[in-house]
């Protein structure tokens, strides 16, 4: 029989979003394992996107790669994955909808412009907070690129506003949308919708209320949560996860091969050793290799250490040890 409590709150759907513009490393096997288990651990679906929205950045093979990489750490997701690039039009759809209600607007400024609008004597170089420049300069898409002439993007007009989000691992973060995040874009040239309105709309339609992902997305939560505002969507809940670093302290990239999920596949490591060494970083007492499933009940997001977590050479021979 169900409890009160599994009637009245909405079951957890979490989510892995990878984006298959260059392979998955151990940062991202941890952020997936830790998703799946958060998910699982409470009963919760998890949907899997791929996004490959950036059709040029997207290589042959990525694609067919990220599942197997998901599926190789004993990962599984419920329904179909969906494939960001075939929801395009839902995505623009909003971006239009946003214009025509005035919460967007068509910008044609081009990157030397934006750059020397910012870099007054006075500015910090570093800050790439758009000026403003094109707010209430055009009356349509059209009219911009006739004005113009060259295609226009569309920005989201950042209201004046104070937002707080409660993340689930890094705490309380405050911005002032308008110093802080300035008017971002929601449509590039030609109608690509841009990384921020993509999330936001696929997150919606697939019912995620749940993200669970790398710290270096925070920032990027405000422009979602103001989005998600603008377009009545409700705001899932937030855990950035420390980031995973190599023996050195470097971030890793997608351009570091070496740690690639794929070499590691290729080089006949062992999955369940990389699911033990995500599972002790999470404070679970894993000293043998273990499946992923195994430890969905042990798991417990509030006991996750806040510190980053490095990759070590040691580490690595244990993944490829037989
Ligand atoms: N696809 C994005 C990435 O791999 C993550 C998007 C998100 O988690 O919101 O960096
Ligand atoms: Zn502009």
């Amino acid at each position: 029989m169900a409890s009160a409590r599994e009637i009245l709150v909405p079951e957890a759907v979490g989510r892995l979003a990878p984006s298959p513009t260059g392979y998955l490393h151990l940062g991202h096997a941890r952020s997936f394992l830790i998703a799946w288990w958060h998910a699982r651990s409470r009963g919760g679906r998890i949907v899997l996107r791929l996004e490959d929205l950036d059709v040029e950045r997207v290589k042959p093979g990525m694609l067919d790669a990220a599942i197997d990489d998901l599926r190789w750490l004993g990962l599984d997701w419920d329904g179909e994955p969906w494939l960001q690039s075939r929801g395009v039009d839902a995505i623009s759809g909003a971006a239009n909808d946003l214009l025509h209600r005035g919460l967007a607007y068509p910008c044609t400024c081009t990157r030397k412009e934006i750059q020397a609008a910012m870099s007054a004597p006075q500015g910090d170089p570093t800050d790439s907070i758009y000026p403003g420049t094109c707010r209430g300069r055009y009356s349509s898409i059209a009219a911009a690129e006739q004005a113009a002439g060259r295609p226009a993007a569309l920005r989201f007009a950042v209201p004046d506003r104070l937002i707080r989000i409660d993340d689930g691992i890094q705490g309380v973060h405050k911005f002032d949308a308008r110093a802080a995040i300035g008017d971002f874009p929601i449509l590039r040239r030609l109608g690509m919708p841009a990384y921020q309105l993509a999330v936001v709309v696929d997150d919606g339609r697939q019912g995620v209320n749940e993200i669970v992902r790398g710290a270096d997305l925070l920032e990027s939560c405000a422009r979602q949560w103001l989005l998600q505002e603008a377009l009545g969507i409700e705001h899932p809940r937030w855990w950035h996860l420390p980031l995973v670093t190599d023996a050195s302290g470097r971030r890793l990239a997608k351009r570091s091969d070496d740690l690639s999920l794929a070499q590691l596949r290729r080089d006949r490591a062992d999955p369940r050793q990389i699911v033990a060494w995500v599972a002790r970083s999470v404070g679970i007492d894993a000293n043998k290799p273990v499946d992923a499933r195994a430890l969905i009940a042990q798991f417990d997001i509030s006991r996750l250490p806040r510190s980053e977590v490095r990759v070590t050479a040691a580490d690595m021979n244990g993944f490829r040890a037989p």
